[in-house]
């Protein structure tokens, strides 16, 4: 589709019509294909305001009947499907397969959300008075401040607000200032699911355009109880603080340094799939891209000689053609900050194939590289940090003990993997002493979770948890309660305070 249909499909003619002061680019050409007004600091505190009214009618509604809200979303989507995941391509430079997937993510949590809409169960608890009971509930919480970050600029706001939603609470979502339009769609087509309900409040989902300062203006703002905040570390450091100095809960979702462990006994035919795809698919830009393979020295070269033979053949080019597997790095300085972390592994001892700049002449302003692989000779300072493309370390261990600890030695904690046939092996990876890290597959990539489980990470990951599991409790508040339904007042503990 030419992209003026697909704004006009996706409800997008208003927003990029009027044009407006940020320049949209895409990163598979480096040009500017929209642009928009960005939210000024009033706009957006009347944005908040129109959410907290939305809390109002919101939490009122019955959560089955806001569940049909979610439900309608994911018919929406899937009506949309080809267009949005076509958007996200144009917009962030996945292939197209990838663009198809997030969507289809989306689609997932609407269904879990729908089911959810009916099961936000609380508990009951023994009393210890006679005559009493004593119960848990949850309450919709308030409106919601989500952050997000380019490389999933639709999953993510869906894994939160299709929980929101049925949880009772509206959004208020600042994308990254890169992905603005996939934003604008997402909130055009929720009003198209609205419709179909019935209309939903003024106010349900406000999009906020705009940079670090609107973020920080969501963090600071008593009216939004939940922030919820996706991407960098260095971004989670600047607001975590700040949402906790009003005491408001936040839930984080950074970066990851995401490890893999092959030993002796691995299929490694197996491992190899898992790896191309893990360390190269969406360029190395999700946050839980294959960054560290710590492979025992039995298979060390022979596994590392297999990828970068399989490297070699990794077609790089337009994301939107047939056969692309690696599309464009999302912008310039992401190349920079690629080239710089090669250099620093070379200066460390690090042997580095592949990684160099291709295509400049049918695209000189966009930056496709070819995938990296670095034999390191140890895990220096480089590769503990998180650089968001697709450079792949490899390190040789020689026992268990030793990879374990090579692993946990990041300060990140987000996604991980072991490879291997050995219960023993495996097992030991997934215990109390094993990986760290708030994922743990056996003989998986560390990357393409389903939105069933609890996704996020531990350590500077930030700790929060998204998606499904009981990842809605954090978008409700909970209450305890205690009915006596007998003539006494007795005290819990014994107290005796009787005052005739
Ligand atoms: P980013 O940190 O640059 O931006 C993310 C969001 O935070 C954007 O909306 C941005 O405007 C805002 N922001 C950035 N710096 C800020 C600051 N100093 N103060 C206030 N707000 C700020 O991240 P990105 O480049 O868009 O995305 C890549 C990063 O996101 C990677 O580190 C990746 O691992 C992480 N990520 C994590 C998850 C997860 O679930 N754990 C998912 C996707 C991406």
């Amino acid at each position: 589709m030419d992209t003026a249909a697909l704004f006009t499909r996706l409800g997008l003619d208003e927003a990029t019509g009027g044009g407006g002061d940020l320049e949209v680019r895409s990163p598979i050409t480096g040009g500017v294909i929209a642009r928009i007004a960005s939210t000024s600091a009033a706009d957006t505190d009347a944005a908040i305001a129109r959410s907290r009214a939305a809390f109002d009618e919101w939490r009122q509604v019955p959560a089955p009947r806001r569940g049909e809200l979610v439900r309608l979303l994911g018919e929406v989507l899937r009506s949309e499907k080809e267009a949005l995941g076509e958007l996200v391509t144009l917009e962030v430079g996945k292939v197209t397969s990838e663009g198809l997937g997030e969507v289809q993510e989306m689609i997932d949590i609407c269904d879990l959300g729908v089911g959810l809409s009916r099961q936000l169960y609380g508990l009951t608890i023994a009393s210890e008075r006679p005559g009493h009971r004593m119960l848990e509930t949850w309450y919709p919480l308030g409106p919601v401040g989500v952050i997000t970050a380019f490389n999933f600029p639709v999953a993510v706001w869906s894994w939160n607000t299709a929980l929101a939603l049925v949880c009772g609470d509206p959004v208020v979502w600042k994308p990254s200032p890169r992905t603005p339009l996939t934003a604008l769609a997402c909130q055009a087509l929720l009003r198209r699911a609205g419709e179909r309900f019935g209309g939903i409040p003024d106010g349900l989902l406000e999009v906020i355009v705009g940079g670090a300062d609107r973020a920080v203006q969501l963090a600071d703002d008593p009216r939004l109880p939940l922030v919820s905040a996706t991407g960098s570390t260095t971004m989670g450091r600047a607001l975590a603080p700040r949402i906790a100095g009003r005491l408001g809960r936040s839930l984080l979702e950074l970066g990851g340094n995401n490890g893999m462990v092959v030993t002796p006994s691995a299929d490694l035919e197996l491992a190899v799939r898992a790896i191309a795809f893990s360390a190269v698919g969406t360029a190395g830009q999700r946050c839980t891209s294959l960054r560290r393979l710590i492979a025992h020295t039995d298979v060390h070269d022979d596994l590392v000689g297999r990828l970068e033979r399989a490297y070699a053949s990794v077609p790089v080019g337009d994301p939107r053609e047939a056969g692309t597997l690696l599309g464009p790095l999302v912008s310039r300085e992401s190349f920079d900050a690629m080239q710089t972390a090669l250099d620093r592994a070379r200066a460390d001892g690090g042997t580095v194939t592949g990684g160099e700049r291709v295509l400049a002449d049918r695209f000189p302003d966009a930056y496709y590289v070819t995938p990296a692989i670095v034999r390191m000779p140890a895990q220096t300072p480089v590769v503990e940090s998180e650089t968001f493309a697709p450079i792949l370390y490899a390190i040789p261990y020689g026992d268990l003990d030793e990879a374990i600890a090579l692993h946990n030695a990041v300060p990140q904690g987000l996604s991980s993997c072991i490879f291997t046939s050995d219960l023993r092996e495996s097992e030991r990876f997934l215990s109390a002493v094993g990986s760290d890290c708030g994922i743990a597959n056996v003989n998986i990539g560390p990357s393409g979770a389903e939105i069933g489980g609890a996704f996020g990470g531990e350590k500077e990951t930030g700790g929060g948890r998204e998606s499904g599991s009981d990842a809605w409790k954090a978008y409700m508040r909970r209450q305890t309660a205690t009915i006596n339904y007998s003539h006494d007042l007795p005290l819990a503990q014994g107290v005796r305070f009787d005052v005739a």
